[in-house]
């Protein structure tokens, strides 16, 4: 691609070469036995790839998001789950410290997550507070100098290996009788924060997702994100941060749908029927031309959202259609990899239904494809089209 520069193709290659050793040869195994990608998780550390937006000042490796959009995406070609741990770990564990911390929080917190000694999470959804996250009913009741948090949030990816949590909770309202939500961070071992069991799930089998209960929790207001004076002004702070997150999962959708398209095109050229490999059946090649073009947009919508980002330029509708094209690219990709590849399809060891059940995902989490239309519409409407 022409924008692409040495420090992407670097870590394009990079990324290929590690993933080729670390996560390709387990993926099928992690995904069957939902065993964390530690050897992954070890591995990107070691190179300084659980870092690479943050700045080599809080020990990242100093580099952009398109970087760090690249990195999903290769990862995702060949495990969902570990790409999802990374791409929570980083935009939805280390950004908010990073964007939103005061000096000494960030360098309290953030050397350990950008260097892979530590992992983050990200605490917005609740039993009762999902896409509509201000219905939050978690609180946090100041006591002192502490905060005494009771509630819970749900399906946090790195729930139960995460260092700290960035989440939310109410802490009062305002005169007109909104809620007031407050950004903190609480961390690992603090009494009052409990685990709940790992949840069963329909793919991204190997990535922890846990509920996280608060009893009685008592965080220090040192934690609160940002500061005591940003108490109260947390929730625009998480929308903010899923804007960015938007965009890896944009690229994990884009990751898996080149996945597919790995497979099924050199299966597709040596599988024969009807005295020829099926590759020169039209009905066949529509498919494979298909995915291909789909994943070519895709590619260039995750991209270009990142670069808006990069240059600090607004990116928030961008990364909404970034992550809604890539996201339905990456199940119907998935999805049509299975059919040019029939029956082997289906089955566990071509890869491509697992592929398939790891791609649904990304059309939910960091809210849902209804979400992202809704976001991309309300932009139109109060923004115009932008040409
Ligand atoms: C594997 C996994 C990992 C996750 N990781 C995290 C994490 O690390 N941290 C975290 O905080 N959350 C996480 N989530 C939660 C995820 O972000 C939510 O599941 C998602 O935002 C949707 O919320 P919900 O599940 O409550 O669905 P709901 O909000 O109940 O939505 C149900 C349906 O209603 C639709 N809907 C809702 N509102 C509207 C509307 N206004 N217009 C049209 N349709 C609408 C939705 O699109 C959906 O189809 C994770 C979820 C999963 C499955």
């Amino acid at each position: 691609m022409l924008y692409l520069q040495e420090q992407h193709l670097m870590i394009r290659q990079t990324v290929r070469d590690v993933v080729a050793k670390v996560v390709a040869p387990k993926a099928r195994e992690i995904d069957e036995t939902c065993a964390f990608p530690w050897d992954a998780v070890k591995a990107l550390g070691e190179l300084g790839l659980l870092g690479v937006p943050v700045p080599e000042k809080y020990g990242g490796a100093g580099m952009d998001n398109l970087s760090n959009s690249i990195l999903i995406e290769e990862v995702a070609r060949h495990c969902g789950s570990t790409a999802l741990t990374i791409a929570a770990h980083v935009g939805l564990g280390t950004y908010p410290i990073l964007a939103f911390g005061t000096e000494e929080q960030k360098m309290r917190w953030i050397p350990q997550l950008a260097s892979g000694q530590a992992i983050g999470a990200f605490g917005l959804t609740e039993p009762d507070a999902g896409s509509d996250a201000q219905a939050t009913k978690t609180t946090a009741v100041r006591d002192g100098n502490e905060f005494v948090v009771n509630g819970a949030k749900m399906y946090c990816t790195n729930g139960s290996y995460a260092s700290t949590i960035v989440f939310t909770a109410v802490t009062g309202t305002d005169a007109a009788g909104r809620k007031q939500i407050t950004a903190f961070v609480v961390e690992k071992g603090t009494p009052g924060l409990v685990q709940g069991k790992l949840e069963k799930k329909l793919g991204m089998r190997a990535s922890d997702t846990r509920m996280i209960h608060f009893e009685d929790c008592r965080i220090p207001v040192a934690n609160v994100l940002g500061g005591e004076v940003q108490i109260g002004v947390g929730f625009k702070k998480f929308m903010q941060t899923l804007d960015g997150g938007r965009i890896s999962i944009g690229a994990l959708g884009l990751g898996i749908a080149q996945g597919a398209l790995d497979r099924a095109l050199p299966y597709a050229q040596q599988r024969r029927a009807f005295g020829g490999p099926i590759s020169d059946l039209q009905g066949v090649a529509f498919k494979l031309a298909d995915m291909a073009t789909w994943i070519e947009g895709a590619r260039h919508l995750v991209y270009h959202a990142a670069m808006l980002k990069d240059a600090d330029q607004p990116f928030a509708r961008q990364a909404s259609m970034a992550k809604l094209f890539a996201s339905e690219v990456g199940t119907k990709a998935s999805d049509m990899a299975i059919q040019v590849m029939g029956g082997y399809g289906f089955v566990r060891e071509y890869d491509v239904e697992r592929l398939y059940r790891d791609a649904k995902l990304c059309e939910i989490g960091e809210g849902t494809s209804e979400i992202q239309r809704m976001v991309i519409g309300r932009s139109l409407v109060k923004d115009g089209c932008g040409f």
